[in-house]
């Protein structure tokens, strides 16, 4: 226990003293305290089964082992529960349980079937297991992955078993967001698509609460993809500025509202102008674009009603959907390079990007640019890779869409000053990367989950 003392009395020192001196030198240890984290994730779930096997509720009076380990470790139920929930992944039943009435009925030839896909379960648990031990994934991704693969139906053709070893190995190298989302794509892809395609819709529903002290009231929405994708592209319309004519018209002037206010007051423009009728047609409403790649558009019949396909919102839409909105009216094809996967040459010389441009780079890209990053195309910003102050032109080659936020961290002068890179072309294979401010480390691409179902990405397969 003198080890655990010496690392207490580490952590005192940096609580007494947050210096900016002391970050450099205190991150090993940090990095150390991290991993000592991850492992005790194991830990809490192997202490929570030996807690259940020790019948551990009889000690505080109670029938419960969660119960016990609240009590006794001081912690929330709630977590008590995750740490159990935890221990059953690792140690529990990996199959689907059958009840006694259909094991019942089982053929014998059933029965040999089923009990070979348990034992693959089995196995597939142990290597998932390992895989959490060897790499420490933390608790906060091995909860994600079960979460998300509650949502899987029985008997689909991967196992869940399967599934989750998979994941496992995913969260070796995805951020915790990155790791949703792909759990949640293998799980939308895997289910059979028996489910009801107008749930949603039977759900949607919209309620306003009372007037509060200061006249206001909050409401409540629940909107059908149809609605989420239209309302997602008015909110993308709602930059600083959106709306205000004098502070677009002098650069000076800055627009102070939060992002949640500019969203409103996009919001409350529509409904005040449909109160007045001064909505002509479609106007109001910003315009949606489905991504299909040429294989999404020959596999359409096969890949069944259910599927949905990635828009410029972030929102996806199944075919009817897409219909609905009245999407598929117009179409864009936009030719993609299959060795890049970026569109091919349409040059411009002002600097906005042009529709066509935008479109074309909304085909390939579909998500920003910056590794690991989801950010829809709609909330991203067109970004010049050489920049314009720097004679770069406002051709597509020399264009990409980086969200906000990664738009800050781009060091135009590539001058790798305060460690900050920039978004650069890969001279091998023409794609659009981050570039380290160390020029000699290699550069990084957006390879996550909402990347991969970029034309772009599909392209390049
Ligand atoms: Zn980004």
């Amino acid at each position: 226990m003198k080890e655990i003392e010496a690392i207490m009395q580490r952590m005192d020192v940096l609580i007494a003293d947050p210096s900016d001196g002391a970050f450099k030198e205190v991150l090993p240890f940090a990095e150390l305290l991290e991993k000592l984290q991850n492992k005790k994730a194991l830990f809490d779930a192997a202490l929570a089964k030996s807690a259940e096997l020790s019948d551990a509720g009889r000690i505080i009076g109670k029938t419960s082992h969660i119960d016990a380990l609240a009590y006794l470790l001081d912690i929330s139920k709630a977590e008590a529960f995750r740490r159990a929930q935890r221990a059953e992944e690792h140690y529990g039943n990996p199959s689907p349980e059958l009840s006694e009435e259909d094991l019942a009925k089982e053929t014998p030839a059933e029965k040999e079937a089923r009990e070979q896909k348990e034992r693959q379960d089995k196995i597939k648990q142990a290597e998932a297991n390992k895989l959490a031990l060897d790499h420490g994934i933390s608790a906060e991704k091995q909860d994600t992955i079960r979460y998300e693969l509650e949502k899987l139906n029985n008997n689909t053709s991967l196992s869940r078993a399967t599934l989750r070893k998979l994941a496992m190995k995913e969260a070796t190298n995805r951020s915790l967001e990155d790791l949703r989302n792909w759990t949640r794509n293998k799980v939308t892809r895997i289910n059979p698509t028996a489910k009801d395609p107008l749930a949603a819709v039977k759900k949607r529903s919209l309620s306003i609460g009372r007037q509060d002290h200061d006249g206001g009231a909050r409401a409540s929405l629940y909107l059908d993809p149809k609605g989420l994708a239209l309302l997602k592209s008015l909110m993308s319309k709602a930059k600083p500025g959106h709306l205000l004519e004098d502070v677009l018209d002098d650069p000076g002037k800055e627009d102070k509202r939060t992002k949640q206010q500019r969203q409103y007051d996009a919001f409350a423009d529509i409904l005040h102008r449909a109160h007045s009728g001064l909505l002509p047609g479609r106007a109001g409403v910003g315009t949606i674009v489905v991504s299909l790649s040429a294989k999404d558009v020959a596999n359409l019949e096969s890949a069944g009603p259910d599927r949905r396909y990635p828009t410029s919102t972030g929102v996806k839409l199944t075919p009817l959907e897409i219909l609905r909105l009245g999407a598929a009216k117009y179409d864009f094809a936009a030719v993609l390079d299959s060795d890049s996967g970026r569109p091919l040459h349409l040059a411009r010389t002002q600097r906005t990007a042009t529709l066509y441009q935008r479109l074309a780079l909304f085909a390939s890209e579909l998500v920003c640019t910056r590794e690991g990053c989801d950010s829809p195309f709609d909330e991203n910003e067109i970004h010049h890779i050489r920049s314009w102050l720097d004679g770069g032109p406002t051709d597509i080659e020399n264009l990409t869409n980086i969200c906000t936020h990664d738009h800050g961290a781009n060091n135009d002068q590539r001058d790798g000053k305060d460690n900050m890179g920039y978004m650069d072309v890969d001279p091998q294979t023409g794609r659009v990367g981050y570039q380290p401010a160390n020029r000699r480390r290699p550069m990084r691409f957006n390879d996550s989950a909402a990347a991969t179902e970029s034309g772009g990405a599909q392209a390049r397969v």
